[in-house]
């Protein structure tokens, strides 16, 4: 039998890929990540199906999962990886092909264009040294000067996401170094941006946080098992235990010995936690670095009622993103919360569709008003963001044809001024309503008889003061970003 055997699928599914959104067609990364060492050597595939299927709010476009033995060949990984939902590129048989006891799974959001298969991941690489599954989610500003570095020295890439360059970074190192984790830590050293890895070599899990922590992951246990994952919901629909949070700039190595933890040298960094997280990305039933996704958008509702009261008869939320927030200004208004939208789950995401009307009737799509609830009635409706402001507009004309007399907007986040670079699809600046609007102006724009946002200060108190990066809002990056959009840099090389 051959010792060195790697075996692999990709199921290049012949859904076209989504068309790419007007402002641009490169990579980003929201994605979810998941990873899982037995020691006692059970089999984990089913766990990480499980897991990435509580991570699937996390991205939808493609997937996969990638699994090897720590007492087979070091060569011998099996990954199957495809263009789809977790439950649609995974069935029984396929988990159960995918045997041994260490492997990591990874859900994938990107702003379209490059939705093709190669680009999912895991990534896994074949080198000197063995086998190397890595799942990223984040975004590096600096991947494209990388990738030119190692093409110079002969590297080869076969995708365009900057996932590729960090894998062939730690490749390249570890021939030079004793061990995958000092490999990782010295390829930290040149990464800039927001990520969370989740690695495996031939016999360990290694789970990594950029320094400034901009992007969740965590630590649990079940039995045996050691599990790294993007989210605490992933934690509990497998029944593991969460443990603790993976500290910024933080690079945890899990062996059959047990856990050890380093450091990355980034002594000018400071925690800068995604805010957004909180505001729109996480599961409710997360708890990320101490606090939790449900409070905090309870906390944000409850603020906007306090600072921004409106007369009303009963408070709505813009299912599913609004609906905590709108709870908590109803409680802390005494207007009546109720249900004004009835959601179709069946339908897929609006956020990218490539035109305004096509967004727009994508809306109408996903959303329709429940009549009897808003004829004649003054509403507040309550929704985590306005981006672009088509959603909210959309759901403004819905609520007026259906008899709503007054439409009251609160929005449990700070207007969306500037672009983020470090992985979360928020478009560039033009397109960001608020951007060049007064409140005011969106008010109009949008059709609303009041607007109003969380203030920055609420924003701190909903998030019980951890440190956040709040660039979206305030401009203020937690490191030195490019000028210009940066989401083609790698397809342009
Ligand atoms: P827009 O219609 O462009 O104003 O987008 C606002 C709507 O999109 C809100 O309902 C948000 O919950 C949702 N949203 C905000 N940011 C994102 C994002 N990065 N990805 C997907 N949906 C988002």
């Amino acid at each position: 039998m051959d010792q060195h055997f790697t075996s692999q699928t990709v199921s290049t599914d012949s859904r076209p890929a989504p068309i790419s959104a007007g402002y641009a067609s490169g990579v980003r990364e929201e994605c979810g990540i998941f990873g899982i060492y037995d020691t006692a050597g059970g089999g984990v595939s089913r766990e990480i199906y499980r897991g990435l299927c509580a991570l699937q709010h996390r991205g939808q476009e493609s997937c996969g999962i990638a699994v090897s033995s720590t007492d087979g060949p070091p060569k011998n990984i099996r990954f199957h990886k495809g263009l789809g939902l977790v439950s649609e590129v995974f069935d029984e048989p396929r988990i159960a092909s995918l045997t041994g006891n260490l492997g990591v799974g990874h859900v994938r959001y990107s702003t379209a264009g490059s939705t093709t298969v190669e680009n999912a991941q895991p990534l896994v690489l074949n080198y000197i040294k063995g086998t190397l599954a890595l799942a990223h989610n984040g975004n590096l500003i600096n991947a494209a000067r990388l990738r030119r570095e190692q093409e110079y020295t002969g590297a080869l890439f076969h995708t365009t996401i900057d996932s590729e360059v960090i894998a062939y970074g730690i490749a390249r190192e570890r021939v030079r170094c004793a061990s995958v984790e000092e490999a990782v830590k010295r390829t930290a050293v040149h990464l800039e941006g927001g990520y969370a890895l989740v690695i495996t070599s031939p016999r360990k899990l290694i789970g990594v946080r950029d320094p400034y922590g901009l992007k969740p992951l965590c630590l649990g246990q079940k039995g045996s098992s050691w599990i790294l994952a993007s989210e605490s919901c992933a934690l509990s629909s497998i029944g593991a235990e969460f443990v603790r949070d993976i500290r910024p700039g933080e690079i945890v190595t899990i062996t059959a010995d047990g856990i050890h933890s380093d450091y990355m040298e980034a002594p000018q960094a400071r925690p800068a936690h995604c805010v957004f997280e909180y505001i729109y990305f996480a599961r409710l039933d997360s708890v990320i670095d101490g606090v939790s996704v449900y409070n905090a958008r309870l906390k944000g509702g409850a603020a906007l009622a306090r600072s921004c009261p409106a007369d009303a008869d009963l408070v709505a939320g813009v299912p599913d993103s609004g609906l905590t927030a709108a709870v908590g200004f109803s409680q802390a208004s005494g207007i009546p919360f109720a249900l004004a939208f009835y959601k179709n789950s069946y339908v897929g995401r609006t956020f990218i569709k490539p035109t305004p009307e096509e967004r727009q009737s994508a809306v109408q799509m996903k959303l329709s008003v429940l009549e009897p609830v808003v004829q004649g009635k003054r509403i507040v409706l309550v929704d985590d963001s306005i981006v672009r402001g088509t959603t909210m507009s959309a759901l403004i004309k819905m609520l007026r044809k259906a008899g709503a007399k007054e439409v009251h907007v609160r929005i449990s986040s700070p207007p969306f001024l500037h672009p983020c670079y470090f992985g979360t699809d928020v478009p560039s600046n033009r397109q960001l309503i608020a951007s060049d609007h007064s409140v005011e102006t969106v008010r109009s724009l949008i059709g609303a008889d009041s607007l109003a946002y969380l203030s920055m200060e609420d924003l701190a108190d909903m998030t019980e003061g951890l440190p956040l990066c709040r660039a979206c809002f305030d401009g203020h990056y937690p490191m030195e970003v490019p000028e210009g959009d940066i989401r083609n840099a790698l397809e342009e090389l």
